[in-house]
């Protein structure tokens, strides 16, 4: 990383001269930052683009923010083969497939660009710079304690029958969220106390491609048939989702056979979307994760800062996210558990949603 800031302080200064404002060098022309965001289908990646944006600009930067269509691989390598090619200073980068850039990536590190991976980790590539994101592992602790908490398993006997539901396998943050879920649901499944009727289990056979909640429903429909889950029949008691998405999904498909606010299982999820927001509200999803992607946004624009002007970013993980080229300097912000209780105070007070947002 080191050598990396000295270069682009070189190139920098080759070009005019570098200077303690983004926007003051001699030309008096910014430095640009390119911002890649995977889709915009997904509300938190509107707002993470946009947060970035204005806080860059803010600092005197000038930003080419583009979203990769809805989640479109091709499309997300080209628009980074243009940031390179009109002169972005820094990119950053939240990853469709988090191993599918690692050749536009060398163009970056041939031409000395830092890149900083964006909320996902970007795999097998040495041009990545720094990694800033959320605790990911503590995101999914947070949804396998409140199911641990909610059905009281330290105490019961069981079995409750609880059904799992993840992200898509090539985002590596998923591996994260079922890991720490799983951290906290595994010893209950083995000892018998917690029971998964359809049998799986596995990483692969609960992930959800692209996210996608009408993947997650259709998912969530083969369970309720094959299993014979229904509010009068066979009891479901929990469904620990990875994020919003799947969650409004395993919903979808519970209320159209007939489950309500009043015998609905626990259902966790990731995000504060304003619909799973409603949905909290409404008594059907019980539980979301806090990610102030204001926080993030700091964080990221606090690092393309240091990297222009020459100093070390703030960085407070150093072991956790081997992107398989090595350990990723990484910064990673906490993540708060939302439900019905306290989601007026963390997200209504704070100023991040408006009442009307989620009414
Ligand atoms: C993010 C989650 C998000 C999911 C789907 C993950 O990488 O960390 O916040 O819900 O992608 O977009």
């Amino acid at each position: 990383a080191l050598l990396m800031v000295f270069a682009l302080l070189l190139s920098m200064a080759a070009c005019g001269g570098s200077s303690d404002n983004a926007s003051s060098d001699s030309s008096d022309e910014a430095v640009m930052i390119g911002v890649s965001m995977p889709t915009q289908s997904l509300q938190r990646w509107n707002q993470d683009g946009s947060n970035m944006k204005a806080k860059l600009e803010e600092a005197g930067y000038k930003v080419d923010l583009q979203y990769a269509g809805d989640n479109d691989i091709p499309t997300q390598v080209s628009q980074i083969e243009n940031m390179i090619t009109e002169g972005c200073k820094v990119l950053v980068i939240a990853a469709i497939d988090g191993s599918s850039l690692t050749e536009v990536l060398k163009q970056a590190k041939e031409q000395d660009i830092p890149v900083i991976a964006y909320d996902r980790l970007i795999m097998n590539s040495d041009a990545v710079s720094y990694y800033a994101t959320f605790d990911n592992f503590q995101v999914g602790v947070m949804q396998g304690q409140y199911i641990e908490t909610a059905l009281d398993l330290k105490n019961a006997k069981g079995p409750f029958n609880v059904e799992l539901f993840t992200g898509d396998p090539a985002d590596n943050n998923a591996t994260f969220f079922f890991g720490g879920a799983m951290s906290i649901l595994k010893p209950y499944i083995d000892s018998g106390v917690v029971v998964v009727p359809s049998g799986q289990t596995t990483q692969a056979q609960v992930s959800t491609q692209d996210w996608k909640t009408e993947n997650a429903q259709s998912r969530m429909e083969n369970l309720v048939t094959s299993n014979s889950y229904s509010p009068k029949g066979k009891k479901l008691d929990a469904v620990c989702c990875s994020n919003d998405s799947t969650a409004m999904g395993v919903v979808n498909a519970l209320t159209s056979v007939g489950y309500t606010k009043d015998n609905m299982p626990i259902i966790t999820g990731q995000d504060c979307d304003k619909p799973n927001v409603k949905s909290m509200v409404a008594g059907l999803q019980s539980m979301s994760v806090f990610k102030d992607t204001r926080t993030l946004a700091d964080k990221v624009v606090g690092m393309v800062d240091s990297i222009v002007k020459g100093s070390e970013p703030e960085i407070n993980d150093t072991k956790t996210y081997d992107n398989g080229t090595g350990v990723i300097p990484s910064y990673l912000c906490a993540p708060v558990i939302c439900t019905v209780d306290n989601y007026k105070e963390i997200l209504i007070d704070s100023g991040y949603y408006k009442e009307a947002d989620i009414q």
